[in-house]
Protein backbone atom coordinates (compact mmCIF):
# COMPACT_ATOMS: atom_id res chain seq x y z
CA UNK A 1 0.00 0.00 0.00
CA UNK A 2 2.89 2.57 -1.20
CA UNK A 3 0.23 4.89 -2.53
CA UNK A 4 1.80 8.31 -3.01
CA UNK A 5 0.28 11.01 -0.73
CA UNK A 6 -2.94 12.36 -3.03
CA UNK A 7 -1.89 16.63 -3.43
CA UNK A 8 -5.16 18.16 -2.39
CA UNK A 9 -5.93 20.76 -5.15
CA UNK A 10 -9.82 21.27 -4.54
CA UNK A 11 -12.12 23.88 -2.91
CA UNK A 12 -11.49 22.48 0.71
CA UNK A 13 -10.37 21.25 2.43
CA UNK A 14 -6.90 22.16 1.21
CA UNK A 15 -3.68 21.33 2.70
CA UNK A 16 -2.66 22.83 5.36
CA UNK A 17 0.87 24.56 6.56
CA UNK A 18 2.95 22.06 9.07
CA UNK A 19 2.64 24.14 12.17
CA UNK A 20 -0.66 23.68 11.52
CA UNK A 21 -1.02 19.93 11.52
CA UNK A 22 1.63 19.81 14.10
CA UNK A 23 -0.89 21.35 16.07
CA UNK A 24 -3.73 18.52 15.43
CA UNK A 25 -0.91 16.27 17.31
CA UNK A 26 -0.55 17.87 20.08
CA UNK A 27 -1.39 16.34 23.35
CA UNK A 28 -5.60 16.65 24.11
CA UNK A 29 -6.37 19.47 26.82
CA UNK A 30 -9.09 19.78 28.53
CA UNK A 31 -11.60 22.42 27.18
CA UNK A 32 -12.46 24.82 30.35
CA UNK A 33 -10.32 25.91 32.64
CA UNK A 34 -7.51 28.95 32.27
CA UNK A 35 -5.17 27.78 30.43
CA UNK A 36 -7.99 26.95 27.69
CA UNK A 37 -9.64 29.65 28.19
CA UNK A 38 -7.46 31.87 27.44
CA UNK A 39 -6.20 29.87 24.17
CA UNK A 40 -9.79 30.70 22.74
CA UNK A 41 -10.12 34.30 23.57
CA UNK A 42 -6.88 34.60 21.39
CA UNK A 43 -8.33 32.40 18.66
CA UNK A 44 -11.38 34.79 19.04
CA UNK A 45 -9.65 37.97 18.60
CA UNK A 46 -8.14 36.84 15.85
CA UNK A 47 -10.85 35.87 13.81
CA UNK A 48 -12.32 39.55 14.65
CA UNK A 49 -9.30 40.87 13.06
CA UNK A 50 -9.50 38.32 9.74
CA UNK A 51 -13.60 39.29 9.65
CA UNK A 52 -12.88 42.87 10.50
CA UNK A 53 -15.48 42.93 13.12
CA UNK A 54 -15.43 44.64 16.85
CA UNK A 55 -18.82 42.18 16.94
CA UNK A 56 -18.93 39.11 18.40
CA UNK A 57 -17.50 35.55 16.59
CA UNK A 58 -18.05 32.44 17.92
CA UNK A 59 -16.52 29.46 17.17
CA UNK A 60 -18.67 26.42 16.74
CA UNK A 61 -17.41 22.75 16.35
CA UNK A 62 -19.32 21.73 12.83
CA UNK A 63 -18.82 22.76 9.30
CA UNK A 64 -19.58 25.62 7.40
CA UNK A 65 -23.09 24.91 6.36
CA UNK A 66 -24.05 24.59 10.34
CA UNK A 67 -22.58 28.13 10.66
CA UNK A 68 -24.86 29.15 8.06
CA UNK A 69 -27.94 27.44 9.81
CA UNK A 70 -27.10 29.10 12.60
CA UNK A 71 -27.34 32.50 11.63
CA UNK A 72 -30.54 31.88 9.69
CA UNK A 73 -31.92 30.13 12.03
CA UNK A 74 -30.89 32.01 14.95
CA UNK A 75 -31.80 35.50 13.48
CA UNK A 76 -35.37 34.64 11.63
CA UNK A 77 -38.57 33.31 12.52
CA UNK A 78 -41.23 30.79 11.01
CA UNK A 79 -43.05 33.00 8.11
CA UNK A 80 -40.60 35.78 7.61
CA UNK A 81 -39.65 36.72 4.21
CA UNK A 82 -36.25 36.20 3.03
CA UNK A 83 -34.30 37.23 -0.40
CA UNK A 84 -32.01 34.45 -1.81
CA UNK A 85 -30.02 35.79 -4.75
CA UNK A 86 -28.71 32.67 -5.91
CA UNK A 87 -26.02 31.77 -9.03
CA UNK A 88 -24.92 28.00 -7.80
CA UNK A 89 -25.34 25.33 -5.60
CA UNK A 90 -24.09 27.16 -2.45
CA UNK A 91 -27.22 29.76 -2.90
CA UNK A 92 -29.52 27.02 -3.13
CA UNK A 93 -28.26 25.41 0.05
CA UNK A 94 -28.83 28.52 1.87
CA UNK A 95 -32.51 28.79 0.58
CA UNK A 96 -32.78 25.25 1.51
CA UNK A 97 -31.75 25.98 5.16
CA UNK A 98 -33.78 29.11 5.36
CA UNK A 99 -37.25 26.52 4.14
CA UNK A 100 -36.07 24.24 6.53
CA UNK A 101 -36.97 27.23 9.33
CA UNK A 102 -40.32 27.65 7.88
CA UNK A 103 -39.48 30.96 6.46
CA UNK A 104 -40.99 32.53 3.04
CA UNK A 105 -38.54 32.05 1.02
CA UNK A 106 -38.07 34.13 -2.51
CA UNK A 107 -35.44 32.81 -4.65
CA UNK A 108 -33.71 35.33 -7.14
CA UNK A 109 -32.42 33.06 -9.74
CA UNK A 110 -29.19 34.12 -11.26
CA UNK A 111 -27.97 32.21 -14.24
CA UNK A 112 -25.27 30.21 -12.71
CA UNK A 113 -21.14 31.19 -13.78
CA UNK A 114 -22.81 35.09 -13.91
CA UNK A 115 -22.16 37.61 -10.79
CA UNK A 116 -25.22 38.39 -9.05
CA UNK A 117 -25.98 42.23 -10.21
CA UNK A 118 -26.70 44.84 -7.97
CA UNK A 119 -29.72 45.74 -9.84
CA UNK A 120 -31.21 42.49 -9.58
CA UNK A 121 -31.04 42.93 -6.04
CA UNK A 122 -32.32 46.46 -5.73
CA UNK A 123 -35.68 45.35 -7.92
CA UNK A 124 -35.99 42.66 -5.60
CA UNK A 125 -35.64 44.70 -2.56
CA UNK A 126 -38.53 46.97 -3.97
CA UNK A 127 -40.56 44.22 -4.98
CA UNK A 128 -40.76 43.25 -1.83
CA UNK A 129 -41.04 45.72 1.42
CA UNK A 130 -41.99 43.25 3.88
CA UNK A 131 -38.81 41.31 3.65
CA UNK A 132 -36.93 40.79 6.98
CA UNK A 133 -33.73 39.72 5.05
CA UNK A 134 -31.38 39.26 2.29
CA UNK A 135 -29.03 36.30 2.43
CA UNK A 136 -26.36 35.60 -0.45
CA UNK A 137 -23.09 33.93 -1.06
CA UNK A 138 -20.13 35.63 -1.20
CA UNK A 139 -17.65 33.17 -3.24
CA UNK A 140 -19.93 30.63 -5.02
CA UNK A 141 -17.54 28.41 -4.85
CA UNK A 142 -19.35 25.56 -7.42
CA UNK A 143 -18.84 27.89 -10.23
CA UNK A 144 -16.29 30.59 -8.89
CA UNK A 145 -18.05 33.20 -8.95
CA UNK A 146 -17.73 36.34 -6.53
CA UNK A 147 -20.99 38.25 -5.91
CA UNK A 148 -20.56 41.78 -4.84
CA UNK A 149 -20.93 41.69 -1.12
CA UNK A 150 -19.95 45.48 -0.23
CA UNK A 151 -22.66 47.01 -2.86
CA UNK A 152 -25.41 44.61 -2.03
CA UNK A 153 -24.80 45.60 1.42
CA UNK A 154 -25.44 48.69 1.37
CA UNK A 155 -28.78 48.01 -0.27
CA UNK A 156 -30.06 45.45 1.72
CA UNK A 157 -28.64 48.36 4.92
CA UNK A 158 -30.73 51.38 3.37
CA UNK A 159 -33.79 49.35 3.12
CA UNK A 160 -33.51 48.72 6.72
CA UNK A 161 -33.21 44.39 6.03
CA UNK A 162 -31.00 42.21 7.14
CA UNK A 163 -27.79 40.84 5.57
CA UNK A 164 -26.65 37.30 5.87
CA UNK A 165 -23.87 36.05 3.87
CA UNK A 166 -22.19 33.07 3.44
CA UNK A 167 -18.35 33.63 3.44
CA UNK A 168 -16.93 30.11 3.78
CA UNK A 169 -14.59 30.19 1.12
CA UNK A 170 -14.20 33.90 0.75
CA UNK A 171 -13.01 34.29 4.27
CA UNK A 172 -9.23 34.77 3.86
CA UNK A 173 -9.08 34.61 0.12
CA UNK A 174 -11.05 37.90 -0.98
CA UNK A 175 -11.43 41.32 0.20
CA UNK A 176 -13.74 41.48 3.32
CA UNK A 177 -14.74 43.47 5.79
CA UNK A 178 -17.92 42.68 8.09
CA UNK A 179 -18.56 45.70 9.71
CA UNK A 180 -17.42 48.50 6.55
CA UNK A 181 -19.46 46.19 4.10
CA UNK A 182 -22.78 46.34 6.72
CA UNK A 183 -23.00 42.48 7.09
CA UNK A 184 -25.57 41.72 10.07
CA UNK A 185 -24.74 37.75 10.15
CA UNK A 186 -22.27 35.44 8.70
CA UNK A 187 -20.22 32.46 8.84
CA UNK A 188 -17.24 31.02 7.41
CA UNK A 189 -15.37 27.26 7.64
CA UNK A 190 -11.85 26.18 8.77
CA UNK A 191 -10.81 24.04 6.18
CA UNK A 192 -10.88 26.70 3.19
CA UNK A 193 -8.50 30.00 2.90
CA UNK A 194 -8.30 29.32 6.70
CA UNK A 195 -5.52 26.78 5.47
CA UNK A 196 -7.14 24.74 9.00
CA UNK A 197 -8.59 20.67 9.13
CA UNK A 198 -12.10 20.74 8.70
CA UNK A 199 -14.59 20.97 11.94
CA UNK A 200 -14.95 24.55 12.78
CA UNK A 201 -17.34 27.40 11.44
CA UNK A 202 -16.44 30.83 12.85
CA UNK A 203 -19.74 32.47 12.90
CA UNK A 204 -19.66 36.87 13.29
CA UNK A 205 -23.08 38.68 14.60
CA UNK A 206 -23.05 42.59 14.21
CA UNK A 207 -23.68 44.10 17.28
CA UNK A 208 -26.96 45.57 15.60
CA UNK A 209 -28.30 42.32 14.42
CA UNK A 210 -29.21 41.46 18.31
CA UNK A 211 -32.25 43.12 18.42
CA UNK A 212 -33.23 40.86 15.92
CA UNK A 213 -32.16 37.91 17.17
CA UNK A 214 -33.01 38.48 20.79
CA UNK A 215 -36.68 38.57 19.37
CA UNK A 216 -36.80 35.51 17.34
CA UNK A 217 -40.27 34.11 18.93
CA UNK A 218 -40.19 30.59 17.00
CA UNK A 219 -38.08 27.76 18.69
CA UNK A 220 -35.40 26.29 17.10
CA UNK A 221 -33.19 24.29 18.97
CA UNK A 222 -30.21 25.10 21.04
CA UNK A 223 -27.10 24.13 19.77
CA UNK A 224 -27.66 26.47 17.06
CA UNK A 225 -29.10 28.98 18.37
CA UNK A 226 -26.74 32.09 18.98
CA UNK A 227 -28.44 33.35 21.84
CA UNK A 228 -27.06 30.25 23.64
CA UNK A 229 -23.73 30.85 22.64
CA UNK A 230 -23.74 34.49 23.46
CA UNK A 231 -24.84 33.65 27.22
CA UNK A 232 -21.96 30.78 27.77
CA UNK A 233 -19.24 33.62 26.50
CA UNK A 234 -20.66 36.17 28.50
CA UNK A 235 -21.47 34.05 32.09
CA UNK A 236 -19.09 31.53 31.69
CA UNK A 237 -16.67 33.84 30.02
CA UNK A 238 -13.27 33.30 32.44
CA UNK A 239 -13.72 29.47 32.85
CA UNK A 240 -15.54 27.98 29.49
CA UNK A 241 -17.00 30.63 27.41
CA UNK A 242 -18.91 28.05 24.96
CA UNK A 243 -21.38 26.12 25.81
CA UNK A 244 -20.17 22.54 24.65
CA UNK A 245 -17.03 20.87 24.32
CA UNK A 246 -15.26 21.90 21.74
CA UNK A 247 -12.53 20.68 19.13
CA UNK A 248 -9.71 21.55 21.33
CA UNK A 249 -7.55 20.24 18.49
CA UNK A 250 -8.91 21.82 15.68
CA UNK A 251 -9.02 25.12 17.60
CA UNK A 252 -5.50 25.23 18.28
CA UNK A 253 -4.64 24.59 14.43
CA UNK A 254 -7.01 27.41 13.24
CA UNK A 255 -5.22 29.49 15.98
CA UNK A 256 -2.27 28.35 14.29
CA UNK A 257 -3.36 29.20 10.68
CA UNK A 258 -4.46 32.52 11.58
CA UNK A 259 -1.33 33.92 12.95
CA UNK A 260 0.12 32.76 10.20
CA UNK A 261 -2.49 34.57 7.65
CA UNK A 262 -1.74 37.44 10.07
CA UNK A 263 1.92 37.47 10.69
CA UNK A 264 2.00 37.73 6.98
CA UNK A 265 -0.59 39.98 6.30
CA UNK A 266 -4.06 40.19 5.14
CA UNK A 267 -3.26 42.54 1.71
CA UNK A 268 -0.19 40.64 1.52
CA UNK A 269 -1.70 36.48 1.51
CA UNK A 270 -4.95 37.58 -0.79
CA UNK A 271 -2.09 39.83 -3.18
CA UNK A 272 -0.22 35.98 -3.26
CA UNK A 273 -2.93 34.25 -3.78
CA UNK A 274 -4.02 36.32 -6.74
CA UNK A 275 -0.08 36.04 -8.16
CA UNK A 276 -0.83 32.07 -7.83
CA UNK A 277 -3.95 32.60 -10.05
CA UNK A 278 -3.05 34.25 -12.38
CA UNK A 279 -0.13 31.90 -13.07
CA UNK A 280 -2.60 29.41 -12.96
CA UNK A 281 -4.29 31.00 -15.38
CA UNK A 282 -1.67 31.93 -18.21
CA UNK A 283 -0.40 28.25 -18.04
CA UNK A 284 -3.88 26.83 -18.91
CA UNK A 285 -4.11 29.43 -21.88
CA UNK A 286 -0.73 28.14 -23.08
CA UNK A 287 -1.61 24.55 -22.52
CA UNK A 288 -5.20 24.74 -24.43
CA UNK A 289 -7.21 24.51 -21.23
CA UNK A 290 -8.48 27.90 -20.79
CA UNK A 291 -10.31 28.84 -17.94
CA UNK A 292 -13.68 28.93 -17.98
CA UNK A 293 -14.74 32.44 -16.48
CA UNK A 294 -12.83 35.89 -17.70
CA UNK A 295 -9.72 37.29 -16.48
CA UNK A 296 -12.77 40.23 -14.94
CA UNK A 297 -14.64 37.40 -13.24
CA UNK A 298 -10.97 35.37 -11.97
CA UNK A 299 -11.43 34.97 -8.38
CA UNK A 300 -8.20 34.21 -6.68
CA UNK A 301 -8.64 30.58 -4.91
CA UNK A 302 -10.50 28.77 -7.58
CA UNK A 303 -10.39 28.57 -11.01
CA UNK A 304 -12.62 26.30 -13.51
CA UNK A 305 -10.94 24.94 -16.13
CA UNK A 306 -12.56 24.06 -20.15
CA UNK A 307 -12.06 20.40 -20.59
CA UNK A 308 -10.47 20.14 -24.04
CA UNK A 309 -12.94 19.40 -26.94
CA UNK A 310 -14.50 16.26 -26.57
CA UNK A 311 -13.43 15.14 -23.44
CA UNK A 312 -15.15 14.76 -20.26
CA UNK A 313 -14.05 17.02 -17.45
CA UNK A 314 -14.26 13.40 -15.66
CA UNK A 315 -11.63 12.39 -17.46
CA UNK A 316 -9.26 14.82 -16.61
CA UNK A 317 -10.18 14.46 -12.88
CA UNK A 318 -9.44 11.07 -12.79
CA UNK A 319 -5.94 11.15 -14.89
CA UNK A 320 -4.70 13.34 -12.46
CA UNK A 321 -5.70 11.60 -9.38
CA UNK A 322 -4.19 8.41 -10.71
CA UNK A 323 -1.29 9.49 -12.77
CA UNK A 324 0.00 12.10 -11.02
CA UNK A 325 -1.93 12.13 -7.32
CA UNK A 326 -3.64 15.35 -7.48
CA UNK A 327 -6.90 16.04 -6.69
CA UNK A 328 -8.92 18.56 -8.54
CA UNK A 329 -12.28 18.68 -8.42
CA UNK A 330 -15.06 18.38 -11.01
CA UNK A 331 -17.82 20.78 -12.48
CA UNK A 332 -20.85 21.36 -10.19
CA UNK A 333 -24.11 21.40 -11.79
CA UNK A 334 -26.38 22.82 -14.26
CA UNK A 335 -24.61 21.45 -17.37
CA UNK A 336 -21.31 22.37 -16.63
CA UNK A 337 -20.31 18.39 -14.79
CA UNK A 338 -18.98 17.40 -18.09
CA UNK A 339 -17.32 20.68 -19.35
CA UNK A 340 -15.45 21.72 -16.66
CA UNK A 341 -13.26 20.64 -14.10
CA UNK A 342 -12.27 23.01 -10.87
CA UNK A 343 -8.87 23.55 -9.27
CA UNK A 344 -8.70 24.81 -5.83
CA UNK A 345 -5.83 27.34 -4.88
CA UNK A 346 -6.62 28.40 -1.61
CA UNK A 347 -4.64 26.85 0.33
CA UNK A 348 -1.74 28.70 2.44
CA UNK A 349 0.97 26.49 1.85
CA UNK A 350 0.16 26.23 -2.06
CA UNK A 351 3.48 27.33 -3.87
CA UNK A 352 4.46 28.71 -7.75
CA UNK A 353 5.96 25.32 -7.88
CA UNK A 354 2.45 23.11 -6.99
CA UNK A 355 1.00 25.62 -9.43
CA UNK A 356 3.65 24.30 -12.26
CA UNK A 357 3.13 20.98 -11.30
CA UNK A 358 -0.31 20.88 -11.76
CA UNK A 359 0.29 22.30 -15.11
CA UNK A 360 2.58 20.00 -16.17
CA UNK A 361 0.80 17.43 -15.40
CA UNK A 362 -2.66 18.90 -17.49
CA UNK A 363 -0.22 19.63 -20.08
CA UNK A 364 0.46 15.65 -20.12
CA UNK A 365 -3.08 14.64 -20.56
CA UNK A 366 -4.03 12.63 -23.34
CA UNK A 367 -7.06 10.92 -23.69
CA UNK A 368 -4.97 6.95 -24.50
CA UNK A 369 -4.14 7.54 -20.51
CA UNK A 370 -5.81 4.61 -19.80
CA UNK A 371 -3.90 2.68 -21.81
C1 LIG B 1 -17.67 24.61 0.95
C2 LIG B 1 -18.76 25.60 0.95
C3 LIG B 1 -19.90 25.44 1.74
C4 LIG B 1 -20.14 24.22 2.55
O1 LIG B 1 -19.27 24.18 3.60
P1 LIG B 1 -19.27 22.90 4.57
O2 LIG B 1 -18.12 23.23 5.48
O3 LIG B 1 -19.04 21.71 3.71
O4 LIG B 1 -20.58 22.85 5.25
C5 LIG B 1 -20.84 26.43 1.74
N1 LIG B 1 -20.70 27.53 0.99
C6 LIG B 1 -19.63 27.72 0.21
C7 LIG B 1 -19.54 28.96 -0.59
C8 LIG B 1 -18.63 26.76 0.16
O5 LIG B 1 -17.56 26.93 -0.63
Amino acid sequence: MSKRRLKLMIPGPVEVEEQVLAAMGEPVMPHYGAKWTELWRDTIDLLKRVFKTEGDVFLMVGSGSAGIDACIGSALQRGEKILVPSNGFFGERMARIAEGYGLDVRRIEVEWGEPISTAVVEKAVDENPGASAVAMVHLETSTAIANPVEEVGSIVRSAGMLFVVDTVSSLGGLPLELDKWGISLCASASQKCLGAPPGLTPVAVHPEAWEKIESNETPHGWYLDLRVWRRYAREWADWHPFPTTTATNNVLALRTSLERLLEEGIDKRLARFRGLAQRLRSGLREIGMPPFTSDEDMVPVVTPVCAPEGVPAGEVVDYMEQVHAIKIAPGLGQGLADKIFRIGHMSPALTEADIDRVLEALADFDVGWRG
